[in-house]
């Protein structure tokens, strides 16, 4: 190999060589889904940006510590600091515990990974499981005389901070700036500063996730988890944040000003940001109604899909794009992915069925650096999709007796494309073995079954015509449902 990794820091906002700060060891942080609804796909996206970036290092020879998070308190709508808590307020809703929608949406949120073929981290640790560390966190920071408590409730004093540290070095915006863009302090809340943040907040008595602190009962603010968990597993500072682009300007500018007043250290060398998903050129969202699910699209259960597309279609698709670009999701696109994937899969098939020539016409070395060149450029998995692209035409054209390799030549080129499309990519063999039929029918009729305690007929009937089509069969019965293949 002779290219170096660069990797884009957010921090400095150019590539740099990548340099762990204990070689091989590399510590790496990326915040996990906040598990009181489905995982959406834009998170989708970035965890499988971040699996990518995570196989890269494993194959490079680096020893990964992966820790993802599970965000199961103290997440308040809107990311303000007031409003009711996500998980409460979704309890009321459903009449379940809060801990029960959270085990509903985590599993529901393996499921998916799973599908997707992401590596699951090393570490997954959650907010409620991590009270403690939060809470001594917050101690620290008191006694570093950047926070302050308000009848039960703590808030992290950012003018102050601001005096000695950059508070906007993530983004590079102007303090100023951000203090005339921030609403007047309103009647509700005690905060000395308008950008000030809750690092512990008061639980109301109706508050269903409360933990007892210094400052009465309470529970932790949003963003205080991420720099308390990181700083347990990784230390006061690691190699690789990362997290959606969404998440630069608040929850991560916070995180660094909560590390740095506790630990007095930058908690990060670099911070790496996956870009957003549109879909037919506009924001995916939910209220705009061109927001869909994963298991939406492995069904094609949504008026803007035009079929059910697979989830390693999805994930191909996902990586036919740089994880630092936006992402357009269009049935054009995905027809043309599917495609792709198809090709290139057949072709790694025939990879053991090539002949042996005494000679080569074809030099697969240079494919090699170029595979590793467009991968040590930031991660730049389009550019690798399309070398390997190349090969799909060499390896077709040697099948077909019109170019030739020699045994040398052949070995290489199995080697290579095994481990990119398989080790690196992550993709998998669509053609299903009986087990991830099994694994996916379960989380159908799971979807189904909610559909119909929620009496969305058109769903669940919409599900079992589907299937039909696909050549399975439904059968319900008190004991549940069981499927067939007709
Ligand atoms: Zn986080």
């Amino acid at each position: 190999m002779d290219s170096q990794l660069q990797v884009y820091n957010t921090l400095t906002r150019q590539k740099e060589v990548f340099k762990p700060i204990n070689p091989p060891l590399v510590g790496m942080y990326v915040c996990g889904p906040t598990v009181y609804s489905d995982v959406h796909l834009g998170n989708c996206r970035t965890f499988v940006s971040f699996d990518l970036i995570y196989r890269y290092l494993q194959h490079l020879g680096y020893k990964v510590r992966y820790v993802r998070n599970i965000t199961d308190a103290g997440h308040l709508e809107g990311d303000r600091d007031e409003g009711d808590d996500k998980f409460t307020k979704k309890a009321k809703l459903e009449q379940l515990e809060p801990m029960e929608i959270v085990q509903k949406y985590t599993l529901g949120f393996h499921e998916v990974m799973r599908l997707f073929n992401t590596l699951p981290p090393n570490i997954e640790p959650s907010a409620t499981g991590h009270i403690t560390e939060q809470i001594e966190m917050v101690k620290q920071i008191i006694d570093s005389g950047l926070a302050y408590e308000v009848n039960g409730t703590v808030y992290f004093e950012v003018e102050k901070y601001s005096k000695d540290q950059n508070y906007t070095i993530l983004t590079n915006r102007e303090l100023d700036d951000l203090l005339a863009n921030t609403r007047e302090l309103g009647g509700q809340d005690d905060k000395k500063g308008r950008l000030d943040f809750a690092l512990w907040i008061k639980a109301k008595p109706e508050h269903l996730m409360r933990w007892p602190s210094p400052w009465g009962w309470g529970f932790p603010g949003w963003h205080i988890e991420c720099s308390a968990m990181s700083k347990k597993y990784l230390g006061d500072t690691f190699d690789i944040h990362g997290g959606g682009l969404d998440l630069a300007a608040t929850h991560h500018t916070n995180e660094i000003a909560q590390s740095q007043a506790c630990n007095h250290a930058e908690p990060a060398k670099y911070w790496m940001h996956t870009n957003m998903l549109t879909v037919n050129g506009t924001r995916m969202s939910k209220s705009a109604g061109n927001g869909f699910l994963p298991f939406e699209l492995f069904t094609g259960d949504h008026p803007l899909l035009s079929r059910a597309y697979s989830p390693m279609t999805v994930r191909f698709f996902m990586l036919q794009a740089h994880y630092r670009s936006t992402l357009d999701f269009s049935n054009e696109a995905l027809e043309a992915s599917d495609k792709g994937f198809k090709r290139l899969m057949s072709a790694v098939h025939l990879l053991d069925k090539l002949p042996v020539a005494g000679s080569s016409d074809y030099n697969v070395q240079d494919l090699s650096k170029r595979c590793y060149a467009a991968m040590n450029d930031d991660f730049n998995s389009p550019v690798l999709i399309a070398e390997l692209f190349e090969a799909v035409r060499v390896i077709n054209s040697v099948y077909d007796g019109k170019s030739k390799l020699d045994q040398g030549s052949l070995d290489q080129l199995q080697q290579l494309m095994k481990a990119m499309v398989f080790d690196v990519l992550g993709l998998q063999s669509e053609e299903k073995s009986e087990g991830d039929l099994t694994a996916i029918m379960d989380l159908l009729i799971r979807l189904r079954d909610e559909a119909k305690a929620k009496q969305d007929y058109a769903t669940s009937d919409q599900i079992r015509m589907s299937l039909q089509e696909l050549g399975i069969q439904l059968k319900d019965s008190k004991s549940g449902t069981t499927w067939d293949k007709i």
